[in-house]
């Protein structure tokens, strides 16, 4: 396994300090199993190309848990990429939320954004 070391950077905007690769400092490892265990983000495409949604510092879509409007009219978000790594059964949740919000919104029969 190839591995890269990284040092503290400086403290962002937060005040938070994230680690930087350290250029050149590749070395091998030998080893026989690896069990990957890294961070998910949520796809940046949708957010970057859709003017006026709003969006967390981490990249998920702002939406109304409980209705799934976002601040985009006729825009409905949920699952993962509102609350970040979550379950099945809460993404399900959302998108079954998200559908009544829906059907309101096209059928003005309720109120959504
Ligand atoms: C390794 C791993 C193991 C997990 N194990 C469990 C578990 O055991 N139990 C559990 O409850 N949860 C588990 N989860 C979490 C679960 O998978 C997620 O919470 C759930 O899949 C979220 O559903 P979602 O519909 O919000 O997002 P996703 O399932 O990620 O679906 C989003 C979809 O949108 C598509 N997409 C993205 N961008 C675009 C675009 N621009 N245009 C068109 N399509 C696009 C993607 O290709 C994807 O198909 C696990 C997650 C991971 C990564």
């Amino acid at each position: 396994m190839e591995c890269l070391r990284h040092e503290l950077g400086g403290p962002d905007a937060s005040g938070r300090r994230s680690p930087v690769p350290i250029p050149g400092s590749e070395f091998i490892m030998e080893v026989d199993t690896v069990v990957v265990a890294i961070g998910q983000g949520s796809n940046p495409l949708v957010p970057r190309t859709t003017k006026d949604l709003e969006i967390t510092k981490k990249g998920n879509i702002v939406a109304d848990l409980a209705t799934g409007a976002t601040s985009k009219a006729g825009v409905f978000a949920g699952g993962d990429v509102v609350t970040g790594a979550a379950t099945v059964i809460l993404a399900m949740g959302a998108g079954r939320t998200a559908a009544k919000s829906i059907h309101a919104y096209l059928t003005g029969s309720g109120s959504s954004k």
